[in-house]
This record gives structure tokens, C-alpha cells and sequence, in this order.
């Protein structure tokens, strides 16, 4: 029996991504801080198909000894797709960013997804059919004011999920690795990110349960990259955008 791993499932793109996924017959292992939100889903995925297995790791990512102990928990599971989705963000000038709240954004979108990146390839590069989808942003293509270090830290997601990309491609290894890249989507990622109660989409936004479609799409694609395009807001399939020697 083969697993797929969402982090960052309670909510969002990962909670939309895990159904996505239910719907295709794949048994899910999810993750995330908040349990009740993963009780819910997991009801959600056996409405949809009693036979699936999901199995609840609640666990806060952002505390590195977390990041192997989740990766440990996975030993009794043969896994088949990694999707570090676990990610947040923030808005502000560099010289008045919150640094305690910047240092778990660094510990969760940068050293979490490389650690358990780096994990899955070790166990599974080899293994037919595997797969990592490691979710950056356009703000991993682009930089946008008052966001550079959240940016920053997709810029990372991007350049290390291409040149992963690439490394398997080199070595003829049987993994793939594929970065997606969402704009606006409607989730809480803008409430965590401005620190407010509600946020008001305007202007063009995706809902998550479109991103997760998107996300398929890319699964079953032989494309590296999925990226929304900014100036039409189509989601694009792309060969890798930066350059590799
Ligand atoms: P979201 O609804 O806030 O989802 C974020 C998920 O990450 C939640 O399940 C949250 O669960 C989990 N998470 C946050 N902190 C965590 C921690 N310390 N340990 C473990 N899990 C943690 O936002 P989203 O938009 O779906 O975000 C998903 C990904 O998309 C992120 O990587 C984000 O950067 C990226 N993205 C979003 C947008 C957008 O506009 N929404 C655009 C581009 C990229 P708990 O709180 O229960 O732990």
C-alpha cells in the first residue's frame, strides 16, 4: 500500500490537495499543527472512499527535532509523493519585520522542506513512480515589496526544488521532483501572513481548491515547474526557469 505525504493539510492549498488526491484512489498521510482540522479532512477523504487509509501526524514543523521525528514516523509507510506544502508568510519592511516570527518562517519554508526533501530522496530516489512537489510561490520567481524575506525564502523553494529536478535528471534517477508556483489563493495564508482576522481578496485569486487542481495537473505532467502566470493569471506548465550549468 503507497502513501502520499501533504504537509501543511488543515488548511488551504494542502487541506484541497489531500481531497484532490483521496480522489484518486491514493491513501493519504497528513500533517499539520491543528488536529481537529485533520479529524475533519480525513472524515471528508472516507466520504469520499471508505477504503482509503489517512493517517493523522500532528506535529508543528517549525522545531527541527519535529522534522525527523515526523520523517521517522514515515519508516512504517511505503511512501509514493512528498508534498511539502507547510509554508507562511510576511508582510513587512525588512528593518521592522517581527524577527521571532521570521525565524520560524526560515525554520518551516526553508530548513523543514530541505530536511525532509533531502530525506525522501535518500530512501526513495531509486523507487518507480515516486515523486516531491515542493510548493514555492510567484514570490519565488518575483519579488514583491515589504515580502523580500518571505520571498526569499520561495526563491530558495524554487532554486532547490529545479536543481533537485535537475540532479535526478542526471543521475537517471526514477524520482521526480516539480515546483508550484501560486499567486493570490484564497486561503489563510494572507491572514497569518498581515496578521489579521480577515483579509478581503481583491483583484484576480485563485481558490485552493483550483490550486489543488493545478497541483494534479503538474503531478501528471512531465513539466519541472507550475506557475501562475501574472499578467493573464493562467496557470502555466514550464521546462525549469533558472538556468543550471
Ligand atoms: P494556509 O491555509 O495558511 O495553510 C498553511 C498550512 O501550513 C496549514 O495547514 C498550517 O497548519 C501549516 N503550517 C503552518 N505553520 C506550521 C508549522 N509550524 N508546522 C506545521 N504546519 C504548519 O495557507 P496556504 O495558502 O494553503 O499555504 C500553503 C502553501 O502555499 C505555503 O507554502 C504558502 O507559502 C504557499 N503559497 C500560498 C499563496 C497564497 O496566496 N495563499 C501564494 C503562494 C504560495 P497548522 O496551522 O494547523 O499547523
Amino acid at each position: 500500500m503507497k502513501y502520499t505525504v501533504i504537509t501543511g493539510a488543515s488548511s488551504g492549498i494542502g487541506y484541497e490537495t489531500a481531497l484532490a488526491f483521496a480522489k484518486e484512489g491514493k491513501n493519504l498521510i497528513i500533517t499539520a499543527r491543528r488536529q481537529a482540522e485533520l479529524e475533519k479532512l480525513k472524515k471528508e477523504v472516507q466520504e469520499i472512499d471508505s477504503t482509503l487509509d489517512v493517517v493523522i501526524n500532528v506535529t508543528d514543523l517549525s522545531i527541527l527535532e519535529n522534522v525527523y521525528s515526523f520523517y521517522e514516523s514515515l519508516k512504517d509507510y511505503e511512501l509514493e509523493t512528498f508534498v511539502n506544502n507547510a509554508g507562511f508568510g510576511n508582510f513587512d519592511p525588512v528593518g521592522s519585520q517581527r524577527l521571532e516570527k521570521i525565524e520560524k518562517l526560515l525554520q518551516l519554508n526553508v530548513e523543514a522542506l530541505t530536511i525532509l526533501s533531502s530525506l525522501f530522496v535518500r530512501d526513495y530516489a531509486e523507487k518507480e513512480g515516486t515523486q516531491i512537489i515542493n510548493i514555492s510561490s510567484v514570490g519565488g520567481y518575483t519579488i514583491f515589496p515589504d515580502a523580500v524575506t518571505y520571498c526569499s525564502s520561495k526563491y530558495y523553494v524554487s532554486a532547490f526544488t529545479e536543481g533537485l529536478s535537475q540532479e535526478l535528471k542526471t543521475l537517471n534517477a526514477k524520482m521526480q521532483a516539480k515546483v508550484l508556483a501560486p499567486a493570490s489563493t484564497q486561503t489563510e495564508f494572507s491572514k497569518r501572513a498581515r496578521e489579521v482576522n480577515e483579509y478581503v481578496y481583491k483583484g484576480d485569486f485563485h481558490t485552493a481548491k483550483e490550486m489543488a487542481s493545478f497541483l494534479l495537473e503538474l503531478y501528471h505532467s512531465d513539466k519541472t515547474v507550475g506557475i501562475v502566470d501574472l499578467s493573464s493569471y493562467e496557470f502555466e506548465l514550464r521546462d525549469p526557469i533558472f538556468n543550471h550549468l
